[in-house]
């Protein structure tokens, strides 16, 4: 059933609008303040029908209020989309054709890196290697406000793709470089991120891995599909998460059967 849009939706659109990506917490406290502001009821269970309704409503202009995960450390996020299928219009309108070709290539760069990231040297680099040269400084300050809108993340001194790009991109990149990106052999959903196997060179969602390897002594660690030992780190499952162990494990089992 949907919903009559009221202002509580309204106000909660118009912080996504400006904001365009918050954590999952984040969400949740606006859907709250707003409904408080204009005393509407918001039972906690009702949050994803709330958002629905929104989503009805910008339908016809191609936005979309989208549930994702923050590959590089699994955390939910909600962020507004554009639905079109086109890279451009996504990331930056506020770009030109000559810098977009410089994201193009840091985005091509990213997905053949084995881990990939860059780091943010080799990034402003890249700029140099265009036919059309980028200046250092002007990269930098591409670098940074994609960075700040969430499109790249900087960790460590190097940078990969940000959760914007893990939920709005991840179909545009897998189209463009379907040889080097590959499904999750537990959720079957594309991998951005994640990391692989030194052995099989599968690669997993950082946090579907994790999820498998709850409870796990790290000696018993082993990949999933060729059961060697797992060197790669394993990051902490956010608290409250509802991933399903069990489930993941019965995709791989499946698939051998399969083969
Ligand atoms: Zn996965
Ligand atoms: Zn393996």
């Amino acid at each position: 059933m949907v919903n009559e849009i009221n202002n509580a939706h309204r106000f909660f659109l118009q912080v996504f609008i400006s904001r365009r990506l918050l954590s999952e917490a984040e969400a949740l406290e606006v859907y709250y303040n707003a409904s408080e502001k204009y005393a509407v009821g918001a039972p906690a269970n009702n949050f994803s029908c709330f958002v629905y309704t929104i989503n009805k409503q910008i339908e016809y202009l191609y936005m979309e209020i989208k549930r994702g995960r923050a590959e590089h450390n699994g955390k939910v996020f909600f962020a507004l989309v554009n639905t079109v299928e086109d890279s451009h219009s996504k990331v930056a309108t506020d770009l030109s054709p000559h810098e977009m070709e410089y994201v193009q290539k840091i985005i091509e760069t990213l997905v053949s890196s084995d881990n990939r990231n860059i780091s943010s040297i080799d990034i402003l680099n890249l700029g140099a290697e265009l036919g059309n040269k980028i200046p250092t400084a002007i990269a930098e300050d591409i670098v940074s406000r994609l960075t700040a809108r969430g499109w790249f993340t900087e960790l460590s001194g190097h940078i990969s793709f940000g959760p914007r790009a893990v939920i709005e991109l991840s179909h545009y990149i897998k189209d463009k470089f379907q040889n080097q990106i590959t499904d999750c052999p537990l959720c079957n959903d594309c991998v951005i991120l994640g990391d692989k196997c030194e052995s099989c060179e599968k690669r997993y969602h950082k946090y579907c891995i994790a999820t498998v390897f709850q409870n796990v002594g790290v000696s018993d660690r082993n990949c999933p599909s060729c059961k060697v030992f797992w060197t790669n780190q394993v990051i902490n499952i956010p608290r409250g998460d509802n991933l399903n162990k069990e489930a993941l494990m019965s995709s791989v089992e499946k698939k051998k059967r399969k083969k």
